[in-house]
């Protein structure tokens, strides 16, 4: 159950009934919201005066909910937004991992020239086998600044584990949670701490009801500015990396208050099908893409079969423009 508390009532006071209610608190100068399992059904007696609104909620979906808020939160992106009135579609894109400061500068060359404003890249690589490349490490992110410096690109990069969650929380300017981390509720609670837009990418095997979940956890750490990121799920099929939900991002657009972003590149695992789909989810009107390019993706030290080359990307980029146009979307 949500329930928002008049904001005559002091944070100290507050504080004191979500903790006799077992409830987390969220005080903004408007109310104060209080957060209860979705198993309560009725407002408390302890409130009666005080209560400016309440909702039952029927699952522990409850802040990201469209049965809470119905429209999409407006996230901040620099100078531009998504979700809110839905009308941008925002390009992130970027090789894997920071590797060099030349194959760094070549990609913002790349993006700077189509006018694309976030550049992503890993310095923290989530890898399955423990004898490849794990990433540049704050080296990586100190390049990443020098590039948001000289380009006016913003930075978009990942947390893998705690052991780095506040340097990458200083360096991003969009936080980006990955797969393989959407669990860990260190990560969640930093990413609910830091202020930043964050990107939550889907677990491989989660089900939407526990991405939903993962992202009400970010939430309530009281931080609003969340993407959710399909990134294919693991399926019977193997001859493709992954298998892109695209059923499953409906069903967020449906349910889910938050904006959706799509992730082909991992989806696919290979540079051929990336093209297609990046279209396909274009034309379902979603609120942004993440693709990986490269300068040279033979030689990229990670997920080197799925980045497009620069000459790739640019021709995708392209033709993207025109069915965005077809759904009443423009690139950002
Ligand atoms: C990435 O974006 O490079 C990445 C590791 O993605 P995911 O967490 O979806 O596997
Ligand atoms: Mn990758």
């Amino acid at each position: 159950m949500i329930i928002h508390l008049s904001n005559t009532i002091t944070n100290a006071n507050a504080q004191a009934l979500a903790e006799e209610l077992d409830a987390l608190l969220i005080s903004k100068p408007e109310h104060h919201v209080l957060v209860t399992s979705h198993t309560m059904h009725t407002v408390p007696a302890e409130l009666s005066g005080m209560v400016l609104e309440a909702w039952d909620m029927p699952t522990d979906m409850q802040l990201s909910s469209r049965l809470y808020q119905p429209h999409t939160h407006r996230v901040m992106i620099g100078d531009t937004y998504i979700g809110g009135d839905g009308q941008n579609q925002l390009m992130i894109a970027g090789p894997c991992a920071v590797e060099s400061r030349e194959q760094i500068e070549q990609s913002c060359q790349m993006l700077q020239g189509l006018g694309i404003r976030v550049l992503r890249a890993g310095c923290y690589k989530p890898r399955t086998s423990p004898y490849t490349f794990r990433g540049m490490g704050e080296d990586g992110l100190m390049l990443l600044a020098e590039m948001r410096d000289k380009y006016g690109v913003l930075i978009a990069t990942e947390m893998r584990d705690a052991t780095h969650a506040d340097k990458v929380v200083e360096y991003a300017d969009i936080v980006q949670v990955g797969a393989k981390a959407m669990y860990d509720h260190g990560l969640l609670t930093a990413a609910g701490q830091c202020g930043k837009p964050v990107i939550l990418k889907r677990g491989f095997s989660s089900t939407l009801q526990e991405l939903v979940h993962a992202a009400d956890f970010v939430m309530s750490c009281g931080n609003e500015q969340v993407i959710l990121c399909e990134r294919g799920i693991r399926s019977f099929e193997t001859q493709t990396r992954f298998t892109l939900d695209l059923c499953g991002v409906s069903w967020l657009k449906e349910h889910c208050n938050l904006p959706v972003i799509l992730d082909p590149s991992h989806a696919m695992g290979y540079a051929y099908g990336v093209a297609d789909l990046a279209r396909a989810c274009t034309a379902m009107g979603v609120d942004g893409l993440l693709i990986e390019t490269h300068p040279n993706p033979c030689e990229a030290k990670s997920d080197a079969a799925q980045q497009l080359s620069h000459e790739q990307f640019e021709a995708m980029y392209k033709s993207l423009g025109v069915v965005a146009g077809a759904v009443g979307k423009r690139l950002v």
